[in-house]
C-alpha cells in the first residue's frame, strides 16, 4: 500500500439531517485537527445523505476543512425526466469528490446490477467523480466459498467499459454483505484474499498502471478496535465505515490507525 494514499470513508447513510450533519463535521474536524492529522497522509471523506451536501461544502469550504466529501449514489443519466434521481453534474457542482455506486443496500433493496453499476460509475468520471465501487458476496456464496470468482465477476461487470486511466483512479470497496451493520467482521485474511484477488484481475485487464493506482478498501462492521489489522494486509488501502463513521471521536481515531 506504499505508493496508494490511504482513504477512510465515512457512510452515514440515511442517518443525520443537515443540521445534525453539521455538528458531526464540526466535532470530527476539530477531533482530527487535536490529533494532528496529516491530510496527506490519510484521506478523509465523508459520504452524507443528499439532503446534507450543500451544509457539508458550507463548513468544508468556510472553515478550509482538510476533508473530502461525496454522495452515495447518482443516476446514470446526465439531466432529464429521472424524477427522484440526482445527477454527477449536481453533485460535481456541490463539491462532491466521491460517489459511492454498488452499495449492496443498493443493489439488494433497489435491484441494483452489475450493468446499472457500470452506468452509474461512468457517469461519475464525466463529471469527474471518483466513484468508490462496491461489491462483495452474501452469506450463502461465502459458506459455498465462492466469494472470489462472485466479487471477481462483479469487478468486471461493474467496470465494464471503463479505460486503464480510469481504473487507476477508482476506488473499489470489497464489502462482505454478511458483515455489513452486523458486528462480524471479516479477518484480516479473508479481506486480504479478495482485496488481493481484485487488484490481480484488475492487472491482467487493465494494466500494471491502473493495478497499482486503484485503491481497494475493506468494508464491513471496521471499529477502531479492528482497523490496524486489516489495513496491515498488502492490498487493503483504506476503509469503508458505515456505523462507527456516525460517531466523530470512532472516525477520527479509525482514520489514525498506524
Ligand atoms: C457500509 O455499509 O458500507 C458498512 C461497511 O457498514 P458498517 O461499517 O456499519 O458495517
Amino acid at each position: 500500500t506504499t505508493s496508494r494514499t490511504p482513504l477512510m470513508a465515512g457512510n452515514w447513510k440515511m442517518n443525520l439531517d443537515h443540521l445534525q450533519a453539521a455538528s458531526t463535521l464540526q466535532k470530527l474536524a476539530w477531533t482530527l485537527q487535536d490529533a494532528k492529522h496529516d491530510a496527506a497522509a490519510v484521506e478523509v471523506v465523508v459520504l452524507p445523505p443528499f439532503t446534507d451536501l450543500r451544509t457539508v461544502q458550507t463548513l468544508v469550504d468556510g472553515d478550509r476543512l482538510e476533508l473530502r466529501y461525496g454522495a452515495q449514489d447518482l443516476s446514470p443519466h446526465d439531466s432529464g425526466a429521472y424524477t427522484g434521481d440526482v445527477s454527477g453534474a449536481m453533485l460535481a457542482r456541490l463539491g462532491c469528490s466521491y460517489v459511492v455506486v454498488g452499495h449492496s443496500e443498493r443493489r439488494d433493496g433497489h435491484g441494483e446490477t452489475d450493468e446499472v453499476v457500470a452506468a452509474k460509475a461512468a457517469a461519475a468520471l464525466r463529471h469527474g467523480i471518483t466513484p468508490v465501487v462496491c461489491v462483495g458476496e452474501g452469506l450463502d456464496v461465502r459458506q459455498a466459498g465462492r466469494q472470489v470468482e462472485h466479487v471477481l465477476a462483479q469487478v468486471d461487470g461493474s467496470l465494464a467499459g471503463l479505460d486503464a486511466d480510469a481504473v487507476a483512479g477508482l476506488v473499489v470497496a470489497y464489502e462482505p454483505v454478511w458483515a455489513i451493520g452486523t458486528g462480524e467482521v471479516a479477518t484480516p485474511a479473508d479481506a486480504q484474499e479478495v482485496c488481493g484477488a481484485i487488484r490481480a484481475r484488475l492487472r491482467e485487464t487493465h494494466g500494471d498502471a491502473a493495478a497499482d493506482g486503484v485503491r481497494v478498501l475493506y468494508g464491513g462492521s471496521v471499529k477502531p478496535s479492528n482497523v490496524a489489522a486489516v489495513m496491515a494486509e498488502e492490498d487493503v488501502d483504506g476503509a469503508l465505515v458505515g456505523g462507527a463513521s456516525l460517531d466523530p471521536a470512532d472516525f477520527a481515531a479509525i482514520a489514525r490507525y498506524q
